[in-house]
């Protein structure tokens, strides 16, 4: 049977509690430990594929095809293990469940209450199907104490009930601050959270202090005595330059010795030479590159969390640091801004997007990188802005556009209303919900023999995450492959484009699908190590 973790957060939000439970993952697994990570969130949203990125960041898509948390692109990143759509939920998910069963008249009439239906269906997620591995991390989204957690808390304090303590851990990530004007590190904010804590019945065991810096012995056994926690269990989560360092940091600190000796496993000696190899990248690098990212979500940095680590693994690929642009391309409408704004970067990328705001500068970046011979790299919307590019530069349709823009009498990229996944056919219309209606999760696409695609991958077919509405119009596939950018990749049925390339450019790439989401820094993406060696020759001359 598995063993539970549970992590809880406390005193204040974005303590990095995903960055925790992915690096303790990483951690057992380097111990020889099977793993697995869910995110249980306490939004109302019935998932993220709905919610502005402006607010909650990338949505992350897994193979099977769920809009999750960028969280789990993080457990994905660290443990290098696929998660599916039954890794990650939020409260409004199971509310929506409880509702529906409700309108069946699957209770027969009885009360709907949050104790035991919303707890149990809860506690049905987190323990769906997780027999098979050693441990199952179980991230609770939020902070303790906020009134949507109490049932997510409740559920916790119940499993840990019914397994037993000895097959249960409790971690509480919290804020120790360093107050400069007291000099002194201050424990009374993650005393309060503990506080809170144990008001829902939950005792943690091991505290996970987040701090700028190395917490002294006395300040852990104060937490410790106050907390009812072991100072061996109370451990320093220092902030640290890279995020691949703190599997590394938890070692040292003794974090795994720890959770071991609590379920009673043999100490054993972890293999953490891939992390060390990758820090020792990030450390080190030879040379560097300046990568352009012109986006509309840019002021905030999870908005493209998967992309940046992605660039950041290519980097480490080519022992060189990937030093990030992110262009904000509303602020660039006319062609000779953008170009000014590009001027100094060795490639240039366009990453997915929706609607029209910034789509006319995202235009110019890419003529500007087609034109100076700039590496270019088109994710999803990038591509159907490339199409568009050349439709009307080139091909001299002046109205080419997408109908995700509104009507046009040239759509160059349009809605497609039916496709095939696996062995049913989806429909789609125009109309319909906007969540959990785009084309979504893995799907293969074909690579053409001789194309820079195939040079990349060195596979005749691949598969890559989705998720987007659109699609390239193959009616104009003449009139855009004679202007020099052609299809190299295609599904498997031949009627959706998946990449396109300019044969005369010295890497001009351009894909339907997101391979940020499949790049590991154990693993970095095929297209991503290719990208940045371009930007990095063009740099060295
Ligand atoms: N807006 C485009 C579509 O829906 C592209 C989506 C994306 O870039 N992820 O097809």
């Amino acid at each position: 049977m598995t063993r539970y973790i549970f992590i809880t957060g406390g005193v204040v939000s974005s303590l990095g509690k995903g960055i925790a439970a992915s690096s303790l993952g990483a951690l057992l697994q380097a111990h020889g430990y099977s793993v697995r990570i869910r995110k249980f969130d306490i939004y109302l949203n019935v998932d993220p594929g709905t919610m502005s990125p402006y607010q909650h960041g990338e949505v992350f898509v897994t193979e099977d095809g769920a809009e999750t948390d960028l969280d789990l692109g993080h457990y994905e990143r660290f443990t290098n293990h696929d998660h599916t759509r039954f890794d990650c939920t939020a409260m409004g998910r199971i509310y929506a469940r409880i509702i529906e069963k409700e309108r069946r008249g699957d209770y027969h009439g009885h009360n709907v209450q949050v104790v035991p239906h919303v707890i149990d269906e809860i506690k049905a997620f987190i323990t769906h199907e997780t027999s098979d591995m050693d441990f199952t991390l179980v991230e609770i989204g939020g902070t303790v104490g906020d009134i949507e957690g109490l049932p997510a808390l409740e559920s916790i304090r119940q499993l840990a009930f019914d397994l037993g303590r000895e097959k249960t851990l409790f971690i509480h990530v919290a804020l120790v601050p360093y107050i400069e004007a007291a000099g002194e590190i201050k424990t009374k904010a993650a005393q309060h959270s503990v506080r809170t804590l144990l008001s829902y019945g939950i005792q943690p065991d091991m505290l996970l202090c987040r701090t700028d810096r190395d917490l002294p012995q006395s300040a852990k056994e104060k937490l410790g005595l106050f907390c009812n926690v072991r100072p061996e269990r109370v451990m320093t989560g220092k902030d640290l330059k890279s995020i691949y360092e703190v599997p590394l940091y938890y070692h040292q600190e003794g974090v795994d010795q720890q959770i071991c000796s609590y379920f009673n496993l043999p100490a054993t000696t972890p293999h953490l030479e891939p992390w060390k190899q990758i820090v020792e990248k990030f450390y080190q690098p030879k040379d560097a590159v300046d990568i352009a990212v012109v986006g509309k979500y840019v002021q905030l940095q999870d908005a493209y969390k998967s992309l940046y680590e992605a660039l950041n693994h290519g980097g480490f690929a080519n022992d060189v640091k990937v030093n990030l642009h992110p262009i904000d391309a509303r602020n660039f409408e006319d062609y000779s801004s953008m170009a000014d704004a590009l001027s100094l970067c060795d490639g240039i990328i366009v990453p997915g997007g929706f609607g029209t705001h910034g789509s006319e500068g995202k235009i110019h970046a890419i003529t500007y990188a087609r034109e100076t011979k700039r590496p270019f790299l088109g994710i999803c919307f990038g591509m159907q802005l490339s199409v568009v590019e050349a439709a009307r530069n080139l091909a001299g349709l002046k109205n080419a556009s997408s109908t995700e823009f509104g009507p046009t009498d040239t759509p160059v990229i349009g809605l497609m209303t039916e496709w095939m996944s696996k062995d049913t056919l989806q429909k789609r219309h125009a109309h319909q919900d906007l969540g959990g209606t785009m084309r979504l999760g893995a799907y293969p696409c074909h690579i053409h023999p001789h194309s820079l695609a195939h040079a990349i991958y060195r596979e005749a077919v691949i598969s890559e995450r989705h998720r987007h509405r659109y699609e390239v119009n193959t009616n104009y596939k003449d009139i855009i492959e004679a202007t020099g950018l052609v299809f190299s990749g295609m599904s498997a049925d031949g009627k959706l484009p998946e990449i396109v390339e300019r044969p005369d450019h010295p890497f001009f790439i351009a894909t339907q699908f997101h391979p940020e989401l499949k790049s590991r820094p154990t693993a970095p993406h095929p297209l991503f190590k290719a990208f940045v060696k371009a930007a990095l020759d063009r740099r060295q001359g």
